[in-house]
């Protein structure tokens, strides 16, 4: 996928991109991110201490951690909704909160659909809001609705959906703001456990195609490790990284044989140690 980031005057993007302007090499997947030293307080409220966590070009790193920890935190300033207390925060090159903002595509925690429209609309609120005509941006919306199971659905407005529904529909809005870094918070968070293992397929799949670089924050481990190039295990508040896990072969096909072997077996015992407080 082409990076199309940033405003003119900033340096070319750090590694892969640096290897995509060799001839012959191939685009590069997007940005890497690169957090340094992140702190965040909330007045007198501490967030997060210390984070230092990288996401290499094209990669997945899911982030794991306790209710209140930090973690939608820790999106919204990578985003740049936030300007953090303490720290750098690298989109392919170091940028402030307001430089941030073009990179990213931010899944909130709460879906945040538009009441009004059609989900069809919501679905397509990005193209829009970029200047493309209405039909237009329906075309480009409407096969991925037949792929996330909502065909049908199209005029359906977001009160008339089930919150599964809801969630597809706001994940679709974030996909197609067509922008090289996603920042999911819990997007399956409010799916039934077949629906959540269908869309964590659907989503390994969009990730083989079509290649971003993506932080996932998510409160299920097994989605996590299944995602997930790595994860990492926060501390509760004020929200450290305990520990980062490889995962060896992320996002496999068959998902119900990945999850359920042996060695995926041994990382969510980790991670479920690490996330009661106990060493890898
Ligand atoms: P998580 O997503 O891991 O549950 P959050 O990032 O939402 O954690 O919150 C981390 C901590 O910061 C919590 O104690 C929360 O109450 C606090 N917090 C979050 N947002 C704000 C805010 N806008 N103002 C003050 N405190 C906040
Ligand atoms: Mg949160």
């Amino acid at each position: 996928m082409v990076t199309k980031l940033g405003a003119p005057n900033q340096e070319p993007l750090t590694s892969s991109a640096a290897a995509s302007d060799t001839p012959g090499a191939p685009p590069a997947p997007g940005p890497a991110i690169d957090i340094r030293g992140l702190e965040h307080r909330y007045g007198e409220l501490a967030a997060l201490a210390g984070i230092d966590l990288a996401v290499p070009a094209g990669e997945v790193v899911g982030i794991v951690g306790p209710s209140g920890c930090g973690k939608s935190t820790l999106l919204e300033i990578v985003a740049g909704l936030r300007e953090q207390s303490e720290g750098t925060v690298a989109i392919g090159v170091p940028r402030t909160a307001p430089d941030r903002l073009p990179a990213c595509a931010l899944m909130p925690q709460r879906d945040l659909l538009l009441p009004w429209l059609s989900a069809l609309d919501n679905a397509a609120l990005a193209p829009r809001i970029a200047g493309a005509r209405r039909d237009r941006a329906r075309e480009r919306a409407q096969p991925l609705f037949e792929r996330l199971g909502l065909a049908g659905f199209e005029s359906a407005r977001p009160g008339e959906l089930s919150g599964g529904m809801r969630q597809r529909v706001a994940f679709l809005r974030t996909l197609m703001a067509g922008k090289p870094v996603l920042l999911l918070d819990e997007p399956f968070a409010s799916l039934d456990a077949i629906t959540r293992a269908q869309m964590q397929s659907w989503l390994a799949g969009v990730l083989a195609d079509d290649a971003h670089t993506v932080l996932l924050v998510t409160h299920d481990v097994e989605e996590a490790l299944y995602l997930s190039d790595r994860v990492a295990v926060m501390t509760p508040r004020p929200g450290r990284i305990a520990a980062t896990l490889e995962v060896p072969s992320p996002r496999a096909p068959d998902r119900a044989a990945a999850v359920t072997s042996p060695r995926f077996g041994d990382l969510r015992q980790r991670a479920l140690k690490l996330l009661a407080g106990g060493a890898s």
